[in-house]
C-alpha cells in the first residue's frame, strides 16, 4: 500500500477564485511532502476543472476528487453530474455515500452500490464513507451498523471491484462537530472494518484496502489518530479549508508513515 491518503473535503466551499488560492497556498507549503504521503482535494464541482488546469499547469502532485457522483453516463437526471464528466473535469477520486448525502439526500442500498460501480466503470477510485450516528453507538449497535453499510453496496461487488475502493470510517458524531473519535475507537472500528473485509474476500485483499479516518481532523489531532493500528489516512472536512492545517496534517500523515506506526 502507498502511504496514507490525506484527503480534504471541501464541501459546499469556495467559488473558482477562492479555490485556486487556497491550492496555491497549500502548494508552496508541501516542502517534498508528496513523496511520503498521497493528497488529495475533492473541491466542489464548480471549480473542478479550474482546479484541474492550475494544477496541470503548476506541476503540483496533489490528485483531484469530487464529492458525489450520478450512476448513469448521461442522461435525463437534470442537476446530476456523471463518471465521465468528473474524468473529463481531471478527478480520479470520488466520494460515495458521504454521511451528508445519506442524511439530507436519502442515499443508501443500492443507489450506492451503482455509484460505486459508475465510479469504477469510468475510472474513478470511489471513497465509500460508512459510519455510525450517536444513537447507533450509544445503543452498542456500531459494528452492525458498519456492516450493513458494507453489506448494502460494497459487499455487492465482486472481490476484484471491492479491492478498488477506498473506505472512510466517518462516525457521523464526529463530522463537523469538533468532538473527533478517540484514537481507541477510531482503531477498534478500522479493525472491525478489517476483519469484515478479510472474512468476505481474503486477507490479502482486505489488507490491501484503505481505510481512511473521518470526523474532526485538524491540525492538533491528526498525528495520533493515523498512528493508530490500521487507519490509512484521513478524510478531512473543515480543517481542509485552511491550507496551513491541511498541510500540517500532511505532515502529520507523513510523519506517522515514516515512523512505521500504522499499518493494515
Ligand atoms: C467530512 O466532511 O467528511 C468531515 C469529516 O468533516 P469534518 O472534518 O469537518 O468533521
Amino acid at each position: 500500500m502507498a502511504g496514507h491518503l490525506v484527503a480534504g473535503n471541501w464541501k459546499m466551499h469556495g467559488t473558482r477564485g477562492w479555490s485556486l488560492k487556497l491550492l496555491a497556498q497549500i502548494c508552496l507549503h508541501l516542502d517534498g511532502l508528496a513523496r511520503r504521503v498521497e493528497l488529495l482535494v475533492l473541491p466542489p464541482y464548480t471549480a473542478l476543472a479550474a482546479a484541474h488546469q492550475w494544477l496541470e499547469e503548476n506541476g503540483a502532485p496533489v490528485a483531484l476528487g469530487a464529492q458525489n457522483l450520478h450512476w448513469a453516463p448521461e442522461g435525463a437526471f437534470t442537476g446530476e453530474i456523471s463518471g465521465p464528466m468528473l474524468r473529463d473535469a481531471g478527478c480520479t477520486y470520488v466520494l460515495v455515500g458521504h454521511s451528508e448525502r445519506r442524511a439530507g439526500f436519502g442515499e443508501a442500498g443500492v443507489l450506492l452500490e451503482r455509484k460505486l460501480r459508475a465510479a469504477l466503470e469510468h475510472g474513478l477510485t470511489p471513497i465509500l464513507c460508512i459510519g455510525e450516528n450517536l444513537a447507533v453507538r450509544e445503543a452498542g449497535g456500531t459494528n452492525a451498523l458498519l456492516d450493513s453499510h458494507l453489506q448494502e453496496s460494497l459487499f455487492q461487488l465482486s472481490p476484484d471491484e471491492g479491492a478498488r475502493v477506498v473506505l472512510a470510517y466517518e462516525p457521523v458524531w464526529a463530522i463537523g462537530t469538533g468532538r473527533n473519535a478517540t484514537p481507541a475507537q477510531a482503531e477498534e472500528a478500522h479493525q472491525h472494518i478489517r476483519a469484515q473485509l478479510s472474512s468476505r474476500w481474503g486477507a490479502v485483499i482486505a489488507g490491501g484496502m484503505r481505510i481512511l479516518y473521518g470526523g474532526s481532523v485538524n491540525a492538533g489531532n491528526a498525528a495520533e489518530l493515523l498512528a493508530q493500528h490500521g487507519v490509512n489516512g484521513v478524510l478531512v472536512g473543515g480543517a481542509s479549508l485552511r491550507a496551513e492545517d491541511y498541510v500540517a496534517i500532511a505532515r502529520a500523515a507523513a510523519d506517522s508513515r515514516a515512523a512505521g506506526s500504522s499499518g493494515t
